[in-house]
């Protein structure tokens, strides 16, 4: 093998036959709808086998476009091939090869040519036509071609003495229809039609969903094992605390207020996820159970992604309890921050502090309430009973740092003279909608609490959808907004101008100033900027010194500027419906009437409707589902970092399907918890490294 080769198996991760055979094509090129040359018209998608008798790379005449030009004949004709922007064809192909070539047949002046086609050297024609009239196309890598992995895969197909034992137990595929582990691997790489791949690719992700439900099921079964801590609430108790927040709670709230304080005097520890949009008052409900936990006299931890949540948290803390004229203690820990409420001093502010004397009070339990970033999981940070664990936007931290939190009650809980450690309870927090298939799947652990309720009293927002250049229409409105008193956002695409057709924040933030808004001071905030800039620009932006932030998606999560009650969006399309939806929610969260200009330039008829959908759909539910319906799960944003595969995520569209791997899962569990009679699963779901997920 030459080094090229062994470079790109690496850079592919491929390292053990079995490697091999678990990189799945991608798709597959119908080589058996050929045709000669001689019968090609325009508008033909078609594959065409000929032999190469010219090659070369060139420029196109006006547009200076690089492309590879080469004539292919067979032996009824020839024609041109051309691949527009891929001038790096004409090195990778050679005159005299013989090529199968699948693309769209087009005409210019110089007469019918076959445009950007998918490309395959071959050995002969006839050994192409028979057997295989399906090819399977892998994603590719530099030295590794679909041709080379064919070839390879093929080989180990066809000598391997044994296959790797099939995981998912018979009685399961029988019952759904799927072909064991031989016949799908066969199937996905050599399939002599398109069923027989398409029920192999139904097969692996129907066990790949099968597996992370497994595992997640029989997490559970461990942790409803566990012992927590011992918490009483008076219903009296809570009454009177609830009662002194400054609004009526609604009954979204007071329900999930409810299934937590019942779940906190269980002796079992709680795994809950509250769901609810942007602004649907999530805080208060943490709130409601941070105090039900610190009236026992015990800790609480309470994790935000960013700084800026973090100080917002404190501050709402802060609030909160001193209403309650409670003595209750705050600490906020971040990398840049350490500060305690109440001051020594001044009784009804918050002071700086040295960490060591922070950590001490934490220790001691003389800090009752901690809040922070993943500061809070170092292994410094010690409590004296922390019996309660808050995570607010939980998808937001990266897959270390969750699978270090898995590990944090065990190193934060001290040990209280008991045989058994006591668990924390769990309350994780989320405004990311997403499909239901897809929480069954990835939140099949935890129990649900949603708020699909928004607080009285906000306006409903009016959203319009504009061409570009309707926008001056979007400016004035916000002209006029602005000069009552309000602030908004403008989001752009991209941070720099680049090869993207849409529009830049680097740029678009001069143009506002220079051209469109002279009279207001127009911010810029991206992801590139270091933190210590972008939280000056924030906090600009939160006094009014900035009327009008221009940024990218960045402030999707965490931003609570309630005077900000405009948001352009432009090049809408390239979003997400619920990314897009939940940068809408940034500007819903003050009794001023909110705006939301969606700018699209897109032709097309799908893209339109898609967005229309913002205009009818009631929730950020509607949209994720609508988003995994006619884009694709791959669209849905972030999907990746749930750490599921392409394949997998098929089956997320398919209900049916991950009901049946649910049900299946809670069967074989039911019979078997500790899966003594199932070894293959077991020693399946201990090597499972995607199971990251730290619930
Ligand atoms: P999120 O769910 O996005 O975390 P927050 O907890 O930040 O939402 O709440 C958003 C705003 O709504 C806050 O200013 C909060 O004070 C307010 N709020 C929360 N619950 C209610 C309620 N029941 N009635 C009125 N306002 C509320
Ligand atoms: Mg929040």
């Amino acid at each position: 093998m030459i080094d090229r080769q062994k470079r790109g198996l690496r850079k592919l991760g491929l390292k053990t036959i079995c490697d091999l055979l678990f990189y799945f094509p991608s798709r597959y090129e119908n080589f058996s709808e050929r045709k000669n040359i001689i019968d090609l018209k325009e508008g033909d998608k078609t594959t065409i086998y000929g032999k190469i008798s010219d090659l070369k790379m060139e420029k196109s005449w006006q547009r200076k476009m690089p492309l590879s030009h080469a004539i292919i004949s067979d032996f009824t004709g020839t024609i041109n091939a051309v691949w527009f922007y891929q001038p790096y064809v004409a090195n990778i192909l050679r005159i005299g090869d013989k090529v199968a070539l699948t693309g769209k047949i087009g005409r210019n002046k110089t007469g019918l040519y076959i445009a950007n086609p998918s490309y395959e050297k071959i050995n002969s024609y006839e050994a192409l036509g028979k057997g295989a009239a399906l090819l399977a196309i892998y994603p590719e890598t530099t030295g590794i071609t679909s041709r080379w992995l064919r070839f390879a895969i093929q080989k180990i197909l066809k000598t391997i003495a044994e296959f790797p034992a099939d995981p998912i137990p018979p009685e399961t595929l029988n019952q759904y229809h799927l072909p064991s582990l031989k016949s799908a691997l066969i199937f996905i790489h050599t399939p002599q039609k398109l069923s027989d791949a398409e029920a192999a690719r139904k097969r692996f992700s129907f066990e790949e969903v099968f597996f992370i439900q497994l595992s997640h099921l029989k997490q559970r079964v461990e942790h409803k094992k566990k012992h927590s801590f011992d918490i009483k609430i008076g219903e009296k108790d809570l009454h009177n605390f609830l009662s002194i927040f400054p609004f009526e709670l609604t009954s979204a709230q007071k329900k999930a207020i409810n299934c937590i304080v019942a779940d906190l005097q269980k002796d079992r520890p709680m795994s809950r996820l509250l769901e609810g949009d942007a602004g649907s008052g999530k805080t208060a409900v943490a709130v409601a159970a941070t105090y039900a936990v610190v009236n026992n006299g015990l800790q609480v931890a309470y994790m935000a992604p960013t700084e800026i949540l973090s100080q917002q948290h404190f501050q709402s803390f802060i609030n909160y309890f001193s209403q309650l004229r409670l003595t209750t203690k705050v600490g906020l820990l971040t990398s840049t921050q350490v500060a305690k409420f109440p001051s020594k001093i001044k009784t009804n502010e918050a002071t700086h502090i040295s960490k060591a004397q922070l950590l001490k009070w934490v220790a001691n339990g003389e800090i009752p309430i901690l809040i922070g970033t993943h500061s809070l999981i170092q292994s410094k940070v010690k409590f004296k009973n922390l019996a309660l664990v808050i995570i607010d936007e939980q998808h937001r931290f990266g897959t270390k740092q969750r699978a270090r939190l898995v590990h944090q009650p065990a190193t934060l809980t001290e040990q209280r003279g008991r045989l058994e450690q006591p668990i924390p309870h769990l309350l994780s927090m989320t405004a990311t909608p997403i499909p239901r298939t897809l929480a069954l799947t990835i939140y099949s652990d935890l129990d649900l609490s949603l708020l699909d309720e928004m607080p009285p009293g906000r306006q409903k927002i009016i959203t319009k959808i504009m061409e570009p250049s309707q926008c001056h229409n979007a400016y004035e409105q916000i002209r006029q907004e602005i000069k009552n008193g309000r602030q908004a956002y403008v989001i752009c695409p991209l941070i720099e101008s680049g090869k993207l057709e849409a529009k830049n924040v680097t740029d678009e933030a001069r143009r506002l100033q220079k051209d469109i808004f002279p009279e207001f001071k127009i911010g810029l905030l991206h992801g590139k900027m270091l933190p210590k800039e972008k939280e000056k620009i924030l906090n600009e932006f939160r006094k009014n010194k900035i009327q009008i932030l221009t940024a990218t998606s960045v402030i999707e999560v965490g931003i609570d500027v309630p005077n900000a009650t405009m948001i352009i969006i432009e090049g809408a399309e390239r979003f997400g419906l619920a990314q897009l939806h939940q940068l809408r929610g940034r500007v819903m969260r003050s009794i001023y009437q909110p705006y939301c200009f969606i700018l699209s330039g897109s032709r097309s008829q799908k893209t339109k409707e898609r967005l229309n959908a913002l205009l009818s759909a009631k929730n950020g539910f509607e949209l994720a589902e609508y988003d995994l319906r006619f884009r694709g799960p791959g669209e849905l944003a972030g999907m990746r970092q749930w750490g599921i595969s392409d394949i997998a995520m098929e089956a997320l569209k398919n209900m049916k399907m991950v009901e049946a791997s649910r049900l299946e899962s809670q069967k074989i569990l039911e019979n078997d918890p500790d899966l003594k009679n199932h070894p293959l699963i077991l020693e399946k779901i201990k090597s499972q490294k995607n199971n990251i997920h730290f619930e």
